[in-house]
């Protein structure tokens, strides 16, 4: 369904409706979100971020139980806030269900692909340039998980089109797999809000990136306050 079904306050009215009369225990929903600015950034839209947590309050206060998919980092979120859960895969498609980001470009010069990596302490996907200089950073402890032992995350060496995508997306599925376990708390919402508040103050103790602004976990501050 389109996202306006969460952010607009009439058509949330109206699908949490349906929710509370309908008989059916499991809903799955598959919330079409609008093109992410920056590219795979997390959604920040306040009135959409409120939709999830009116959905999951509802959902949990009425014993329905909403699956989310095709939604990762965000699917955590609304975890966190009421949802029995989300979906996600090892592939951009599988984790972000959205209208296609338009980049013009030129047939001829086509931008060059730039190999991402999902960073658990900033909660967010950057370009390898700018995992480089994570690593280089004081308080970073590298992913010790089996998919980036033989990724060679902690020492990639360039250039980064050797970089292995899958397994790159075997590392993020697996991270999401944690921090999902990690909501399995008498209260998911503030073990969510520690998470976001840790994945800030990390980004605070950097020096200002040198690289593309997309690497910015832009999402964090609207997260932290939907939160509180
Ligand atoms: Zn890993």
């Amino acid at each position: 369904m389109p996202s306006q079904w969460l952010s607009n306050p009439d058509l949330r009215h109206r699908l949490l409706n349906e929710l509370v009369e309908s008989t059916e225990p499991m809903w799955y929903l598959r919330v079409r979100l609008p093109a992410p600015r920056p590219a795979h950034s997390q959604p920040r839209n306040e009135a959409l971020l409120r939709g999830y947590q009116e959905l999951g309050k509802v959902a949990a206060s009425e014993g329905r139980q909403v699956i989310l998919a095709t939604s990762g980092l965000t699917g955590w979120l609304a975890t966190s806030l009421g949802a029995a859960g989300f979906g996600a895969g090892t592939t951009p498609a599988t984790r972000t269900f959205a209208e296609p980001t338009v980049i013009p470009q030129q047939p001829e010069s086509p931008w060059p692909r730039r190999p991402r990596y999902f960073e658990p302490a900033l909660l967010h996907t950057v370009d390898f340039a700018t995992h480089e200089l994570l690593l280089r950073s004081k308080d970073y402890t590298p992913c010790g998980c089996t998919f980036c032992a033989e990724l060679g995350a902690a020492n990639p060496k360039p250039p980064p089109d050797q970089w292995n995508g899958e397994l790159a997306g075997l590392h993020h599925l697996l991270q999401l797999g944690r921090l999902l376990a990690r909501l399995h708390t008498t209260d998911p919402q503030s073990t969510a809000r520690h998470q976001v508040e840790q994945a800030r103050a990390f980004h605070a103790s950097l020096p200002p990136f040198p690289t593309h602004h997309d690497n910015q976990p832009l999402h964090l501050k609207a997260w932290a306050q939907l939160l509180q």
